[in-house]
């Protein structure tokens, strides 16, 4: 008698455990931002006048708070530029949107973007586009978001490490180009590599406050459009001074 009732407990202890190990091993990941990045997309996206779904639908699903340091995560949907480190910041959410979208692209191109900094922006392209070639001028910055991209498992995003004035020659010509940190005039290397019919979004302007202009490469010659007024951090070269 006390045999079978200690097998039946031993039994159910058994199955309860398997149980218990099947239920931890499948909860999924869960996203503990997601309402608030929600949020975000509808107050400052799509309510500042962002159409385009492919952009909206980028920034519902890219986790921006994975891309600042942990310790402010909880400012990371909120409308501001913030710090990454090495005196550095990851663009605000609507410019980020404002840039891609200004860009009008699909899932065949190939995109060119200067200054990866978070790996944010190139996040939101991969979403979009076919290929993303980014470079980023900071090492240390560079190999961070290079990891962070590689654990998302964007396969379509290259990462390189140098000066963007210069861009990225074996990969040219490229459908688009996106600049995320401001010179004072448009880098020559860049409008050579934009394809015929491209489309260049660039911060160009003093160390404070620069023009964002949309190019656009017709019949060989570039048609200029300011956008907006931004605030973007400097393009340097390697000896730390500006372009
Ligand atoms: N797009 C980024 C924000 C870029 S912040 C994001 O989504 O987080 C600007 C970055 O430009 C900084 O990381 C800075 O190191 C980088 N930078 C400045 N000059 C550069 C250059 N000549 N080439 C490549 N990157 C450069």
């Amino acid at each position: 008698m006390f045999k079978k009732s200690a097998i039946t407990l031993i039994l159910m202890i058994f199955v309860s455990f398997i149980i218990f190990l099947f239920l931890s091993s499948s909860k999924p990941y869960t996203d503990k931002y997601e309402k608030v990045r929600q949020r975000m997309v509808r107050d400052q996206i799509v309510a500042k006048g962002i159409k385009d779904q492919k952009v909206i639908q980028a920034m519902l699903n890219v986790q921006r708070h994975l891309f600042v340091p942990s310790s402010i995560e909880r400012m990371a949907y909120e409308d501001r530029p913030l710090p990454i480190g090495e005196g550095q910041t990851i663009s605000q959410p609507y410019i980020v949107a404002l840039m891609t979208e200004t860009l009008e692209l699909d899932e065949t191109m190939n995109v060119l973007e200067i200054c990866t900094g978070s790996g944010y922006q190139a996040a939101i392209l991969a979403e979009i586009v076919r290929e993303v070639y980014t470079i980023e001028i900071i090492e240390s910055l560079g190999q961070k978001a290079k990891i962070l991209l590689e654990s998302l498992n964007y396969d379509n995003i290259n990462c390189k490490f140098g000066d963007g004035y210069k861009g990225w020659e074996e990969n040219a010509p490229f459908d688009a180009i996106i600049v995320t940190c401001a010179p004072s005039n448009i880098p020559k290397p860049l409008e050579e590599q934009l394809k015929e019919g491209g489309r260049m979004i660039i911060p160009i302007g003093g160390s404070i406050v620069q023009e964002l202009v949309l190019i656009e490469k017709k019949n060989g010659k570039l048609i200029k459009k300011e956008v907006s007024s931004v605030r973007f951090v400097p393009m340097v070269r390697n000896d730390g001074k500006r372009y």
